[in-house]
Order: C-alpha cells, then sequence, then structure tokens
C-alpha cells in the first residue's frame, strides 16, 4: 500500500510498505480520510519518530474486521488513546491507504457526519474539552490568542456554550482572512497594534471571563493575563518543551485561575453526538484543501511556511 513515512528529521517520503499485520483485537481501517494535525510537524522534528507513518485524525471504514463487532465497510472514527499507543504517535497511522487500529477504541460514525467533518473530530475534541475548561457560561466574554484551526475550533464551541462575545488576536494577516473567510465567530485583532490591550479591555468591556491561550508564547501569555478580568480563567494548550516566563506578581494579585488542557478522547462520543443531532457548525468548511497521499511532503512544508494561511489540509488516499 502507499503510505507517507517520516523519512529524516523533519522530511517525509512516500513509500510502498507492506499492508498491516493485524493483532487478534485489532480491525484494518481504510483510511478514507486523515487530516495533518499541527503536531505533526512538531513531531518530526524528533528523530525518535524516523520510520514513522504519522496520522492520527483519522477515519475510515473497516476493510477487516478480524475478531470484532464490526462488520466489512462500516464507517468508524479512530479514538486516540489506545493502550498500546495512538497510532500516528506511537505506531503508524493515517497517512496510508490502510491502518491497523485497536477495535476497543473505534467510534461508529453515524451516518450523517461526512469523511470531512468525520476526520476532524479529534481536533473538534480538543476544542470542545478547551472551551469546557475554560468555564464558558452563556453571557461570557472570552478572548483567543491565535487564529489557527484549534483557535477557530474553539471559537465555535465557545459561541455554541453561550459566549457573548469572542475576540481572537493573530500576528499573521493572511490567518485572519482566512479564519474570517470560514466564518470563523469572532471578532479580530492585530497582535501587533501597539494598542492592542486598550481596544480589547474596550471591545470586552473592561476585561475577558476567560482567556484561551493557543500559541503558548511570552506575548500571547502576558497578553491573557492583561485582559483576563479578576478572578478570570486562562487556559494554556500550546505544547513547549522550554520554559516560558510568565508575569507571576500579575497573576497572583489578579487572582486568576491559570490552568493547562490537554486530549481529546473523553470528548468523542459528546462531540459526535452535538455535530450528527445538532449540528451547530459544518465542520468541513474549515477544510483548506484536499490532498493525495503522494503531496502529503509538500503540503507539511507549505503547512509549515512563514505567513501560511492554511487552517486544515485532509488527505484524501
Ligand atoms: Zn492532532
Amino acid at each position: 500500500m502507499k503510505a507517507c513515512v517520516m523519512k529524516d528529521v523533519k522530511t517525509f517520503e512516500v513509500r510502498d510498505i507492506p499492508l498491516p499485520t493485524l493483532k487478534d483485537d485489532e480491525i484494518l481501517l481504510k483510511v478514507n480520510a486523515c487530516s495533518i494535525c499541527g503536531s505533526d510537524p512538531t513531531m518530526s522534528q524528533n528523530p525518535a519518530y524516523i520510520g514513522r507513518v504519522f496520522g492520527h485524525e483519522v477515519c475510515g471504514e473497516v476493510a477487516d474486521p478480524n475478531k470484532s463487532k464490526f462488520k466489512k465497510g462500516d464507517r468508524i472514527i479512530m479514538g486516540t488513546s489506545a493502550a498500546r499507543g495512538c497510532p500516528g504517535v506511537r505506531r503508524d497511522g493515517g497517512y496510508a491507504e490502510y491502518v491497523a487500529v485497536e477495535a476497543a477504541h473505534m467510534l461508529p460514525m453515524p451516518d450523517c457526519i461526512g469523511d470531512q467533518a468525520g476526520c476532524l473530530i479529534e481536533p473538534l475534541a480538543i476544542g470542545y474539552g478547551t472551551a469546557l475548561a475554560a468555564g464558558i457560561k452563556p453571557g461570557a466574554r472570552i478572548l483567543i490568542t491565535g487564529c489557527g484551526i484549534i483557535a477557530s475550533i474553539t471559537a465555535l464551541w465557545a459561541r455554541y456554550m453561550g459566549a457573548s462575545y469572542v475576540a481572537m488576536t493573530e500576528i499573521n494577516k493572511a490567518k485572519i482572512d482566512r479564519a474570517k473567510s470560514v466564518n470563523t465567530p469572532a471578532e479580530f485583532f492585530d497582535a501587533h497594534a501597539p494598542n492592542v490591550l486598550e481596544k480589547l479591555m474596550e471591545a470586552s468591556g473592561g476585561g475577558f471571563d476567560a482567556c484561551i491561550d493557543c500559541p503558548g508564547s511570552k506575548e500571547t501569555i502576558a497578553l491573557c493575563i492583561e485582559a483576563a478580568k479578576p478572578s478570570g480563567t486562562i487556559v494554556e494548550i500550546a505544547i513547549h518543551y522550554e520554559p516560558v516566563s510568565i508575569n507571576y506578581l500579575k497573576l497572583v494579585m489578579k487572582q486568576l485561575n491559570f490552568k493547562g488542557f490537554y486530549g481529546s478522547m473523553p470528548y468523542f462520543e459528546d462531540v459526535i453526538r452535538i455535530i450528527a443531532e445538532e449540528k451547530p457548525f459544518d465542520p468541513a468548511a474549515l477544510i483548506t484543501k484536499e490532498i493525495g497521499i503522494h503531496e502529503i511532503p509538500e503540503a507539511i512544508t507549505e503547512l509549515t511556511a512563514p505567513g501560511s494561511d492554511i487552517l486544515k489540509i485532509v488527505i484524501r488516499p
């Protein structure tokens, strides 16, 4: 089968590799759609992943049910936290025609969720969990720093949970235009404008109930600490391997609730149900483009290029 393999640090190559062999509790999934996660280029900086097939945002159909309760052709959304490691992270994933997955962690995909929306359930679940972590109540005013896919998804969920106002800050003008083009429900601010904090304080009527920091940079954390209301909440979701300095005194004096959030699996079922039954928004509208397996190496370069306005790339093997 065709697969895209991490050949070296930050280098990918499309190869013909054997079909995965199945353990007793695994099924063979034919990949219908797999989205490229923002964490994939980050992972590719780590030599430990050389030889790995990435791709953990996958939906597909059962090609071989093996000993499971599934039938051939059943449509499935791939769960991520399998006991033996998430496919696409700790073992081979969905940048391929087929992937071996543990049957116990697979969720049935309702017919009304298409393949494009189906492969976005994982990032949708991250955004949903992030919005829950922010404790968004009806009428809340929310600041989201950054304008990428998780930020945009979190804005959609913030509105779903009743936020009356969402502001987003971003340094890349092209990303703001992209987020606007997919109707991200927020007011956008240039993070480099000299008086951005003043503008945010005015727009929020004196500060935000919760600030969700997606880039996790010194600057964005500082902005969140300034823009949050006293006793407000700041949620950090960026993954950094180096310490980042913060204004500790202000955090203490404002008695802010400063918390981290990570994970998606606990929210899969709620997200699938809401998207299928309530249809609050169309996840597929977030997709910037669809590509084949042979285009993955180029797409990853494009995704990480400075000034890139790509929100989400979906692979259709
Ligand atoms: Zn991901």
